[in-house]
């Protein structure tokens, strides 16, 4: 319930948000905006609620509870691991300490499964790494005919994504599994991944940025493609005939991963770009 304009009360919401606004922004390139969804988390009301009634005072309780988030933002926090979910692929998806959280530029993989695909097109989609579910989940949104699966080496992060899949209504088939290891004998149209990738001793992996997230999702080994030459190697098996590969990757390892991919067999490899211009996806088709 959004609180009532109170007297005698010094926790106005909008004197609240100008001084988280001044502690993030050294931290933060979105202070405001990270100040604003916080409030507007804790007091369970839209952005453009909490915007538009900056004279509203708060318990001292909630204002203790939003000078604790503010904080933990300041400290490199993701907004998403504070409040607890992210929005992908236009689903609003749970996410935990357990999970990376989705970034924008992994809908590319969504993007080129379904531009493969028709609405009603019962293909067979495996998932390699599926953290919070996101892009299994994404592509069943929009291809229900499709069977989906989708796994990951976290017992702790396939929870969240069966929540999620709960959540959502979507039915995929969850499994514990080091990469290909506990996949019995099936064959898949296409198979997706966003695997760690991140140099195990680069600056990126000790940025503060990465800090809070798992690192078995992120450090890809010495020149973090250890998971994608393990995946490369074993995808093969069940690839089905005519099947495609999407890899997604650090903007430095197109070349890399394309080579290992026409190496292991695959045909048409190519690398597409991100929104922001860096080479991202890879993929290959299996003939
Ligand atoms: N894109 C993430 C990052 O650079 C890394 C994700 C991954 O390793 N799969 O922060």
């Amino acid at each position: 319930m959004f609180p009532k304009k109170t007297q005698n009360c010094q926790l106005e919401i909008g004197q609240l948000i100008e001084r988280a606004t001044l502690l993030l922004a050294t931290n933060s390139s979105s202070p405001r905006l990270d100040a604003e969804v916080l409030m507007a988390e804790l007091v369970h009301c839209p952005r453009s609620t909490v915007m538009a009634f900056p004279e509203r005072t708060l318990s001292q309780s909630i204002g203790d509870a939003f000078q604790t988030l503010v904080e933990l933002r300041a400290k490199g926090v993701s907004i998403a691991h504070l409040t607890g979910h992210k929005e992908f692929y236009s689903l609003d998806l749970k996410v935990s300490s357990d999970t990376l959280v989705p970034r924008p530029e992994t809908e590319m993989l969504v993007d080129r499964v379904l531009s493969q695909t028709v609405p009603l097109q019962a293909a067979s989609i495996l998932d390699l790494g599926t953290g919070c579910g996101a892009i299994a989940l994404a592509v069943k949104q929009q291809r229900p005919n499709c069977r989906v699966v989708a796994l990951d080496l976290s017992l702790e992060a396939l929870r969240i994504a069966a929540e999620n899949g709960c959540q959502l209504g979507l039915e995929i088939e969850w499994l514990c599994s080091r990469w290909l290891t506990s996949l019995g004998n099936c064959s898949f149209d296409f198979i997706v991944s966003n695997p760690p990738y991140v140099e195990r001793e680069g600056v990126h992996l000790l940025s503060q940025e990465l800090s809070y997230e798992p690192r078995l999702a992120l450090d890809g080994g010495t020149d973090g493609l250890d998971s994608i030459r393990e995946i490369i190697a074993s995808i093969p098996n069940v690839m089905a005939t005519g099947g495609m590969v999407f890899l997604e990757h650090g903007h430095q390892q197109a070349l890399a991963v394309s080579k290992l991919l026409q190496e292991a067999g695959f045909s048409g490899v190519k690398t597409e770009n991100d929104l922001a211009g860096y080479n991202r996806v890879t993929l290959g088709n299996w003939l």
